[in-house]
């Protein structure tokens, strides 16, 4: 249906329009399918996207005739915050109840974000689906199965929500990465959509190089995302040293082994970053080290180590001896590697965990207290 229509038919039936997670250009097509001038348009996309307003009414830049036909006739489909939990080292998670992607099933699901500051930029971790199909087994977002694909709306509405929530305490730098719940590839042209909003130089204006999508190795999403004209950085989860060992965890590994994953990753135009969970006496041996080193020889990469968070999950922490042995083997190897720790620990905000309480009916850890 061509968008002038779908437009046409949000209009006549009584379903508000939702206007997030619209481009500029769709946002004019839509005013003009209404009867507006196109031009207001590209101003509703301003007050949403670079002015973060959320209410028709505070859009001081439309008249006041258009702001009460907007609040009759639209709705702004961020998503709401049911549960805010503050860490110690500054991090939020959010538990979010969606608006609604329009069938009745969509309604309600509940995905969760990260806001985590840091010296010069923050951080914010976003979901592209509720739940997930692809069963890592280290993941506990697993557990929920795919539960529903989020729409553009809802995934960009993730970032807006949490900037808007520290307007106060704000830095330059926003990084945004999708290592929430869900696999981005599997949730391609809505991801890709909030991706380009988040990348507008007349919106949110963030950098290229300071979004991350995230995959299990989605082999033809990595050679759809390397031909796109706008996209953010790869991030590849690897964890594993064998095709054996990732068919253990990870069990997309057996419909993508190593093989055709890091071929695509060849092909790939640019960097990629490979992370990889250190599991402690599962995937931390120097052997391991070793063949991870090959696996990526020639390959424009660099690694993140990431030790394993115990939680609720059979895996243990790697001993710390072992993590910078295996950094040391990766660079004596020729490979960039740089260990990285999970933020928001205690409100079990850290990787891996981002699928619990509410919405996996797993006990709350007693740090995690709301506020
Ligand atoms: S690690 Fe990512 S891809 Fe794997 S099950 Fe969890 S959310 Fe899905």
């Amino acid at each position: 249906m061509p968008p002038e229509t779908q437009f046409q038919v949000a209009v006549e039936s009584i379903e508000p329009f939702d206007v997030l997670g619209k481009s500029a250009d769709e946002l004019r097509a839509w005013m003009t399918s209404i009867g507006e001038s196109a031009y207001r348009g590209a101003q509703l996309y301003h007050a949403l996207y670079r002015e973060r307003r959320f209410d028709f009414a505070a859009m001081s830049n439309l008249p006041v005739e258009l702001r009460e036909r907007l609040a009759r006739e639209a709705r702004i489909g961020l998503p709401k915050v049911v549960r805010r939990y503050t860490s110690a080292d500054g991090s939020v998670r959010y538990l979010l109840a969606l608006p609604g992607n329009g069938s009745a099933a969509g309604a309600g699901a509940r995905v969760e974000a990260v806001f985590m500051p840091s010296e010069g930029r923050q951080t914010i971790c976003i979901s592209s689906q509720a739940g997930c199909a692809v069963d890592c087994h280290f993941c506990l977002t697993a557990q929920l199965g795919l539960i529903r694909n989020l729409t553009a709306g809802e995934i960009v509405g993730q970032v807006l929500l949490a900037l808007e929530d520290h307007r106060e305490s704000l830095v330059p730098r926003t990084n945004v990465v999708l290592m929430g719940q869900g696999e981005p590839l599997l949730n391609y042209e809505p991801v890709l959509s909030a991706v380009r909003l988040m990348l507008d130089q007349r919106g949110m204006r963030l950098a290229p190089r300071h979004v991350t999508l995230s995959t299990s190795g989605i082999v033809p999403g990595i050679d759809r995302l390397g031909q796109e004209k706008i996209r953010p950085k790869l991030a590849v989860s690897l964890n594993a040293s064998s095709d054996e060992q990732r068919d253990a965890i990870m069990p997309i590994n057996r419909k993508y082994p190593l093989g055709m994953l890091l071929e695509a990753c060849r092909r790939y135009p640019e960097w990629i970053t490979f992370e990889y969970v250190l599991l402690g006496g599962f995937n931390d041996t120097d052997e391991d080290a070793r063949r991870v080193a090959r696996l990526l020889s020639g390959l424009h990469a660099k690694v993140n180590l990431i030790p394993w968070n115990p939680g609720e999950l059979p895996y243990r922490a790697p001993e710390l001896d072992r993590i910078e042995e295996f950094r040391c083997i990766l660079v004596e190897k020729g490979q960039l590697a740089f260990v990285r720790y999970s933020r928001g620990r205690d409100i079990a905000a850290a990787c891996g965990q981002l699928a619990l309480i509410e919405t996996a009916g797993i006990a709350a850890p007693p740090e995690a207290l709301p506020i």
